[in-house]
């Protein structure tokens, strides 16, 4: 399936280019801009309140600006979902929207942007109308595509977690999924990342339920598949905190706020380097962010000997 994507810088990858290994590569990864949730946190009404978003606004141009500065150039910024605070049909939301697409228009022309839906831009319980919307707004709310040798798929998380308005979608979301592991591991795809909002756990696979984890027998399931098909990382948000686990040889990470932090990491992303054998990744405060920090991180994972045209083209 090739992704319908939004009007905003997402070029999207020529697969018959991209299939192959050509060297080291990274790639950006940022969750939960979520522009209203600070105002809503400070007033303590997480669900009718978050109108005022200047702070997450000032947060996200940083962290564009940074990514702007970087002379070696990511292959693309994720963002992994609640890009805005206000829920579906609340008033709030097109302002929100409005907002967020206005600031990720700076993005370099050359770094392509992929979205992942979260819980508060399609709802807790999603219907096709707000999907729709979503879709509208961001581009398709699952997808795969390639990046030099690797195969990422862009999952929609809220069907593992209540899909009772959206049956038909969500049969046709799994679907797709098994047929995209199945084909992974009938090619033997060396390398599969796997983007969703919710983490399907924050410290280990055999933790209890919680708000900011799928359900335990779906999570086990899903990450058995995962397994299966040769998924080697899984990117979350939704947490606010900088957490996650292994499972197996499955790498559970869970990445903080670009906005509102619920615990005591500050405002970031995460700089995310594929080499040949490993995903290895950081997470960087956006104050840190900056060319220095970037090349360190890179070449501390490089051997000497890394051939990387991916990385210094
Ligand atoms: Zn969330």
């Amino acid at each position: 399936m090739s992704p319908r994507v939004s009007s905003l810088n997402t070029i999207f990858f020529n697969c018959s280019l991209e299939k192959d290994w050509k060297g080291p590569f990274y790639f950006i990864q940022g969750a939960d801009p979520q522009f209203g949730l600070m105002k809503a946190w400070k007033v303590g009404d997480h669900d009718n309140s978050g109108d005022e978003w200047q702070e997450e606004i000032k947060l996200t141009e940083q962290a564009v600006q940074a990514i702007n500065k970087l002379t070696l150039k990511p292959k693309f910024f994720v963002l992994c979902g609640d890009l805005i605070h206000a829920m579906p049909g609340s008033p709030l939301c097109e302002e929100q929207i409005f907002d967020l697409k206005h600031v990720l228009e700076d993005i370099d022309p050359k770094i392509p942007l992929v979205f992942v839906s979260g819980n508060h831009d399609i709802g807790n319980s999603p219907t096709p109308e707000s999907i729709a919307e979503y879709c509208k707004n961001w581009g398709d709310d699952y997808f795969s595509f390639w990046v030099g040798g690797v195969l990422f798929l862009v999952l929609n998380s809220q069907f593992f977690q209540d899909a009772s308005n959206c049956l038909e979608l969500k049969e046709a979301h799994d679907l797709w999924l098994d047929n995209q592991l199945a084909a992974a591991e009938q090619l033997k795809i060396k390398n599969v990342i796997v983007f969703q909002h919710i983490p399907a756990f924050l410290q280990s696979a055999e933790e209890e339920n919680d708000y900011f984890n799928l359900e335990k027998s779906k999570r086990l399931d899903l990450l058995q598949k995962f397994e299966k098909g040769g998924v080697k990382a899984i990117f979350s948000g939704h947490y606010h905190r900088n957490a996650g686990g292994k499972f197996n040889d499955l790498d559970m990470v869970v990445t903080s706020a670009i906005g509102c932090q619920l615990g005591e990491d500050k405002h970031g992303v995460r700089v995310v380097v594929v080499t040949e054998d490993k995903i290895h990744h950081k997470y960087i405060s956006l104050d840190e962010l900056s060319d220095l920090t970037v090349k360190e991180m890179i070449s501390s994972y490089l051997e000497v000997n890394d051939e990387s045209p991916c990385l210094f083209y």
